[in-house]
């Protein structure tokens, strides 16, 4: 690609961000004739954020100036508040919802994900536009200054509606801030995709001991509506518990509208090789909405990867994206320290990565421990890991993280046992999150 080249990204999130970090643009100062003239399109109105922290900005922790992500270079243009509404591959152009048109010659799908609203009665309620009053997904910064305001009324109760990753952050996060909060979680434990039932237990007893009433294998059939706004929340069971506010945590969706229409292929993502290319080769996609070797991630890793690799391949380097393997992390702090001789309790940290369940003949190494909320396993099949989890006390995620990430065989002559049991430093993580 030529200094004069215009790269177009649409998407102003986590993976834009860091491409715009790595991309040096044409009038940021080179002396070597510069990069591409680089313009980001991106829809909401804030400078680029952390997404993974926005549970510390809801639970008071952070302000939401902390979460902000490195300002772009001088030289890119970003379009804050300006949403991409077509692209003309015919004309190699951007339409966009201000008016404008913007022309490229390489165009970056980095549109993330949509949050997925669940079939709940009651949810669009009629005559009234959009969700009820009090009803908030958790994907934006704006959603999470909508839930801080719902969260700051006095003696208001929440309702989270999924018990994963996000649900779980979200509840702890309300939790954290004196709100009364009750957990429905469909599947039958937590964090069902990287945890299994007996860490997940450990992990329930944890948001018990923060305040959160917490209730699995439980539907959520409909929301009470009155005047506009949320008054309650129907389980599958009979069961209503009010509610002022409510949260949607049932998972996200790529966002793969613009492509579709544009003619490109996709699957739950945007199809692309393993030069983040489409099927247009002037159009990639990375991060959520990009689907590659049949995984979409929808994790801030490999989005962040992929990004890094699309900034060499855009520079003309010969670089190969071959899948990221993603660990999540996550850390669950409760209230400071409670009046009289309560003690706060302490945080808990979780790792995991890959299936937390073996297939038969695989190998299982389990260490656990109710009492001090303690939970270790790990899964191997031949020489290599396949999955793992560590709740509780982390002192060797180091050593499984680089084994798992760099997919390295395990050493022949070692007991699996020392999987567990070798402490290392734990790296600190630069996201807050996987
Ligand atoms: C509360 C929360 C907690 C999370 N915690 C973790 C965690 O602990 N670990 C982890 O790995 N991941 C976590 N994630 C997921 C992580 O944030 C995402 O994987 C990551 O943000 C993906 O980056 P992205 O750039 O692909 O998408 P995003 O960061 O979502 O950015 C996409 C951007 O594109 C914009 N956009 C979309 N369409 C258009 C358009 N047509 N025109 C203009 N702009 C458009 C969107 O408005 C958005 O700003 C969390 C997510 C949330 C919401």
């Amino acid at each position: 690609m030529t200094s004069q080249q215009r790269v177009v990204v649409i998407g102003g999130g986590m993976a834009a961000a860091r491409l715009a970090q790595r991309l040096r643009p044409a009038a940021a100062g080179d002396t070597d004739g510069g990069g591409p003239a680089l313009t980001v399109v991106g829809e909401e109105p804030h400078a680029p954020y952390n997404r993974v922290l926005l549970a510390e900005v809801l639970a008071g922790r952070y302000a939401h100036e902390v979460i902000a992500l490195p300002a772009p270079h001088d030289g890119v243009r970003w379009l804050s508040g300006v949403r991409a509404v077509r692209i003309d591959r015919a004309s190699r152009t951007v339409l966009c919802d201000d008016g404008q048109a913007v022309p490229y010659d390489r165009l970056v799908l980095a549109t993330g994900s949509n949050p997925v609203l669940p079939p709940l009665r009651g949810l669009f309620p009629p005559g009234h536009d959009g969700l009820p009053d009090g009803v908030h997904p958790f994907r934006t910064l704006d959603d999470c200054a909508a839930l801080d305001a719902a969260a700051a009324r006095p003696g208001v109760r929440a309702v989270v509606i999924g018990g994963g990753l996000l649900g779980v952050s979200a509840a702890r996060a309300l939790a954290e801030r004196g709100v009364s909060v009750l957990l429905a979680q469909q599947g039958e434990h937590l964090m069902e995709r990287q945890l299994d039932a007996g860490a997940a237990d450990l992990l329930r007893a944890h948001v018990e001991g923060l305040g959160v009433e917490v209730h699995t294998g439980c539907r959520v059939r409909g929301l009470r509506v009155e005047d506009g706004s949320v008054r309650a929340v129907e389980l599958a069971d009979g069961y209503v518990s009010d509610a002022g506010l409510v949260v949607l945590a049932c998972g996200v969706r790529p966002r793969v509208g613009l492509a579709r229409a544009a003619g490109l292929p996709v699957d739950r993502g945007v199809l692309v090789d393993d030069q983040l290319r489409t099927a247009d080769p002037r159009i990639h996609a990375i991060g959520d909405c990009a689907q590659h070797d049949g995984v979409v991630y929808g994790l801030a890793g490999p989005a962040l990867e992929q990004a890094d690799l699309l900034a060499r391949v855009l520079s003309e380097e010969a670089a190969r994206y071959r899948g990221t393997r993603a660990l999540t992390r996550l850390t669950l702090t409760g209230p400071g320290p409670r009046s009289g001789s309560v003690p706060a309790p302490v945080p808990l940290d979780l790792a995991a990565f890959g299936s937390p369940s073996p297939r038969p003949g695989d190998d299982v190494i389990h260490l656990s421990d109710a009492t001090r909320s303690a939970y270790r396993k790990v899964i191997v099949r031949g020489d290599r890991l396949v999955g793992g989890i560590l709740l509780g006390d982390l002192g060797a995620v180091g050593t499984l993280a680089r084994t798992w990430e760099a997919d390295d065989p395990l050493p022949p002559a070692a007991p699996l046992l020392h999987l567990l049991t070798t402490e290392t430093a734990t790296p600190s993580h630069p996201d807050g999150g996987s």
